[in-house]
């Protein structure tokens, strides 16, 4: 399956779990608008695609920045996550945090083949900038707040599993999709 964005923009190389990048604390955004953080927004976007993703950090791909990109929509990898437009975030930061959380499965691009129940506050309010350099400020409940707040950890050099309270709750992901996905498996 092609999309418009994986034709024009190149996918960019998801590193792994083991790679110091993922462990460093990700650099601001100086220039938005440049074009090479244009280009690189579009890559991300492109990657995150073609990879099945729900969300991807800079820091994923080798560019210790803090840029996200919180894309859900239902995809194999994810079946049951609401549709949304690609939306890039950057330099973002958490105004208030619910006092209530819940456990839900993540997975991760860069630590493929395990998922996770991972804590995490039910709504969060965020401040970022749009990839128009403009200062936006909305509250993310549910699974949207989860992808926001598994991004926004890679960006502190934390990855899911550190979250994870148990070895119990960790399922490889052929037991996860015959879980979540029986007729498939
Ligand atoms: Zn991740």
């Amino acid at each position: 399956m092609t999309e418009p964005t994986s034709q024009l923009h190149s996918q960019r190389s998801i590193i792994q779990l083991g790679h110091p990048t993922l462990r460093q604390r990700a650099r601001q955004v100086r220039d938005v608008r440049s074009s090479e953080v244009q280009q690189l927004i579009d890559e991300l976007i492109a990657t995150v695609e073609q990879a099945n993703g729900v969300g991807i950090a800079a820091p994923q791909v080798d560019e210790s920045y803090q840029i996200m990109i919180v894309a859900s929509r239902p995809n194999p990898r994810y079946p049951f996550a609401p549709e949304m437009e690609p939306t890039a975030m950057i330099n973002p930061t958490i105004l208030a945090r619910s006092e209530a959380m819940e456990k839900g499965w993540e997975g991760c691009l860069s630590v493929p083949g395990v998922r996770g129940l991972v804590p995490r506050h039910c709504e969060v309010t965020v401040e970022y900038q749009d990839r128009a350099g403009q200062l936006q400020q909305i509250t993310l409940t549910g699974f949207v707040a989860r992808i926001f707040q598994h991004e926004y950890d890679h960006f502190q050099g934390l990855v899911f599993l550190d979250r994870v309270e148990s070895e119990a709750d960790l399922l490889d992901e052929a037991a996860y999709q015959a879980m979540v996905n029986p007729e498939r498996s």
